[in-house]
């Protein structure tokens, strides 16, 4: 089975499906722009199932898909259907910025989806275009409630953590908990090189953290993933805190990600990248694709090191990688 060099057995693989994204958001996508991925780069559907069927024979037993923005791609219903007929597969998520979700919330939850993650950094409309670059609040609204009327549970919201943008927004992220049954998690900014317009930096978790707790006191709820998670006593949902910088839970990581165009990535901050597209396109047997996969597990690094260095430019961006 995946286990890495320092006995982390790794079985969380996220997949990137496109580069493509709907939104431009200001910490994401550099100011000048990315180009785009030439379309025959991308991994078809095919080639993304023989990897992940190899894959979860070896103990990959979490997909997570990922973009760019997934439901851009097509037939992205069809991939989920024929994912969950993977043998070893046991959990299968989806993160997406929400925009598209009422569209696809109930195919999704037909095709045999439960659950799903939601990008969203402010319940602001104003605030929400500025940062995205496009005036897509209420659609994601929408599609909120329609992942819900679908019974996709729990939906996740994910809220990137910014310094001066949305930290005085804590509390009205909080209390949506207390109606509504989402789980809310806050996650720390982590830098991705330069050429970002403005430059951002996280606010404290630890400072939401007492700020909401002074508010109304949080209770400890067990979790199974990397967030912190609390509760209110009268509230439905859950609040949770993702420090990768501060809390780093690399240690304990079991996560690699296969980027849309074939590579496969043993760590988020690492440019050390394996080549399965060109593997695959040379006729590579089952037992090459294999050994690639132990291959790149076997170098994942021990983390991503931010305390100790700063990061000036990365030659693959998130969108290129899927978070
Ligand atoms: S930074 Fe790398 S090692 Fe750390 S949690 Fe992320 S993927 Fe894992």
């Amino acid at each position: 089975m995946l286990t890495d060099n320092l006995n982390r057995k790794i079985d969380y693989l996220r997949i990137s499906v496109t580069d493509r994204c709907n939104l431009r958001c200001r910490y994401c996508v550099p100011s000048a722009g990315i180009a785009k991925l030439p379309p025959q780069e991308i991994l078809s559907y095919e080639e993304i199932l023989k990897i992940a069927r190899i894959a979860t024979a070896k103990g990959i037993s979490k997909i997570r898909i990922t973009g760019g923005e997934p439901l851009i791609r097509r037939d992205l219903v069809f991939l989920i259907k024929e994912l969950l007929r993977l043998p070893g597969i046991g959990d299968l998520g989806l993160t997406t910025n929400g925009v598209l979700l009422k569209e696809f919330a109930l195919s999704l939850a037909r095709a045999g989806l439960r659950r799903v993650n939601v990008s969203l950094d402010s319940l602001l409309p104003d605030r929400y275009r500025w940062i995205t670059k496009r005036d897509y609040y209420s659609r994601v609204q929408e599609g909120l409630i329609e992942a819900e009327r679908a019974g996709l549970s729990p939906i996740k919201l994910n809220v990137v953590a910014l310094q001066g943008f949305n930290d005085d927004e804590l509390l009205k992220f909080a209390l949506l908990t207390k109606t509504k049954g989402y789980q809310v998690r806050f996650i720390e900014y982590m830098p991705f090189g330069d050429g970002y317009e403005p430059q951002f930096s996280s606010f404290s978790l630890a400072e939401a953290f007492s700020t909401i707790n002074r508010y109304q006191k949080l209770y400890p709820v067990q979790g199974d993933g990397v967030a912190e998670l609390y509760r209110f006593p009268d509230a439905r949902g859950e609040l949770g805190f993702i420090s990768p910088i501060s809390r780093c839970f690399c240690p304990s990581c079991r996560r690699i990600r296969l980027t849309a165009d074939g590579k496969l990535r043993n760590c988020l901050f690492s440019d050390e990248e394996i080549d399965l597209k060109c593997a695959l396109r040379e006729g590579g047997s089952d037992a090459e694709i294999e050994q690639l996969l132990f291959k790149s597990v076997r170098k994942k690094p021990p983390g991503h090191m931010l305390q100790d260095r700063s990061i000036s430019n990365y030659h693959r961006r998130m969108p290129l990688i899927g978070g």
